[in-house]
């Protein structure tokens, strides 16, 4: 039986890879996200067939009262706060290893039965990354929701993170060299991480969140396989490594599309500000009389007689849930020879992938979708390039303002298409919190409203020239 539950987390493990090179294209993601469910099936079934389970009776009150929650959260989490959920995710995963690994060392030592120094290092180590991934991951949500927008005091959340890491080694280390720690030094490594979590999150802000959501998911594929060593369990050591090394590459993609080092993102202070009330101020001075306001009407006649249109999609075309709207713009114009392109930026949106997932749920075809290094270069040809809901993606001051919070961080070069045409609904910043110098270009107009009805207010003038 044993070698059977083992060949079938093997199994599991190779859809899992078979899946996780589907979801690398977007043609192939549906496929790739089947293969892995399918992966995840079968290591599910093996590990109730495993012996050393609580009980049946256990577990399925366990998925009832956890596919119950599950349910609950995803029907009435909205499109837009899904990056919230994927970090709320996060945290539960941490919290499960953190669960797991100190309930599995407690009821060793009630047994006597402590293993080895090994195990006891993996427990540590399951423990440690679990409750940073948990407290860190419940920062990263409250900022996502925008609750802990500002990062001030960063440098004494620094000082704090660097306090507890260096307690946490000194507490863990006494721990594994005790092979059986104690129930005291537990709960202060408990709690250490847990505000080591915070400490690491808290001074990160602005523009940087994507790197910290990546890594965090990252974290908690790292813990898992550390339980899985403490469980022996050889498919969850095969999933967590997976999670923790695609967590990894993608917190990689992450950091270049943000043109950041990993450790200036944790250790380097804020990038971008959260503030958005002082942002807000400063922005209407820094706007005043010299934004050109225009109308769906007027766009209408632009895109008229424009040969080359190119989309870019923002967290604004998301909270409009526009996608079918610019799809229908798009389909209008085409009908009339116009070339359509969408600019997609690595972190538009809120989440890795966000205007990928969006756009795919209006059936907008992949071949349309460019990514930043290629539509770069051809944006100069643009006769329109319109700005559906983005702001920190597009803002000239990341590349030609060396006092900006954001300066580095590559962007959609829009400002460069003939025309450029805003659709957003007031002169708010984006996340970053800061103004946006791509409003007051001489080739910039802006059509202020939602998203959704600005297109649909401008496809139907459209069809009516
Ligand atoms: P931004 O957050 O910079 O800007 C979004 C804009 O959308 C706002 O300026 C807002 O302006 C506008 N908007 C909101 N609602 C609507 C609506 N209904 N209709 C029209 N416009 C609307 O978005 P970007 O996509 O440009 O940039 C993403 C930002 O989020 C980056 O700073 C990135 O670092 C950060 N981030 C990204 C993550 C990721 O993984 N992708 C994760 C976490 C953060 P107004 O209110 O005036 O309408």
């Amino acid at each position: 039986m044993f070698a059977l539950i083992n060949l079938s987390y093997l199994t599991a493990a190779v859809f899992f890879i078979l899946g996780i090179k589907g979801m690398t294209r977007p043609s192939t993601a549906v496929r790739g996200n089947q293969l892995a469910a399918i992966g995840m099936f079968v290591a599910v079934v093996a590990a109730l067939l495993h012996h050393q389970i609580v009980g049946y009776s256990t577990i399925i009150a366990g998925m009832l009262l956890g596919g119950t929650i599950g349910v609950w959260l995803a029907r009435r989490t909205a499109m837009t706060s899904m990056p919230e959920l994927v970090a709320s995710l996060n945290g539960i995963g941490g919290g499960a290893s953190l669960t797991v690994a100190a309930g599995t060392w407690l009821t060793a030592v009630a047994a006597g039965g402590i293993q080895s120094t090994a195990w006891t290092l993996a427990i540590v180590v399951s423990v440690m990354i679990g409750a940073v991934t948990l407290s860190g991951s419940v920062v990263a949500v409250l900022k996502l929701k925008g609750t802990l927008g500002d990062s001030r005091h960063s440098r004494q959340w620094q000082a704090i993170a660097l306090i507890c890491l260096a307690a946490v080694i000194a507490l863990s280390t006494v721990f594994v060299s005790s092979v059986t720690g104690s129930p005291g030094l537990m709960l202060g490594l408990v709690a250490l991480c847990l505000l080591l979590g915070i400490g690491l999150v808290q001074p990160i802000g602005g523009a940087d969140m994507p790197v910290v959501v990546a890594l965090l998911n990252a974290y908690s594929g790292l813990a898992g396989a550390a339980t899985g060593f403490v469980l022996e369990n050889q498919g969850l050591i095969i999933t967590g490594s997976l999670v923790g090394a695609s967590g990894l590459i993608l917190t990689a993609i992450m950091c270049k599309a943000m043109n950041r080092s990993l450790p200036n993102v944790l250790f380097g202070g804020v990038f971008g500000q959260t503030d958005q009330s002082g942002a807000a101020e400063s922005g209407n001075e820094f706007y005043e009389g010299k934004v050109k306001y225009s109308t769906p009407d007027e766009l209408a006649l632009l895109l008229d007689g424009a040969r080359n249109v190119v989309m870019v999609p923002g967290y604004g075309l998301a909270v409009a849930q526009a996608q079918h709207s610019v799809k229908e713009l798009a389909s209008q114009l085409e009908s009339r020879g116009t070339t359509i392109r969408y600019a997609i930026h690595p972190v538009a949106g809120r989440m890795p992938g966000h205007m990928n997932v969006l756009l795919a749920e209006a059936e907008i075809p992949y071949d349309q979708l460019k990514d930043m290094d290629s539509i770069n270069p051809e944006l100069p040809q643009a006769d329109v390039a319109i700005v559906l809901g983005a702001n920190d993606v597009v803002n000239p001051a990341a590349a030609e303002d060396p006092g900006s919070p954001i300066y580095g961080m590559p962007i959609l070069n829009v400002h460069k298409a003939k025309t450029v045409v805003v659709v957003k609904r007031s002169l708010s910043p984006g996340f970053s919190g800061i103004p946006n110098s791509l409003f007051i270009r001489d080739n910039s107009l802006m059509v202020k409203g939602d998203a959704k009805d600005v297109l649909q207010a401008t496809t139907t003038a459209l069809k009516e020239l």
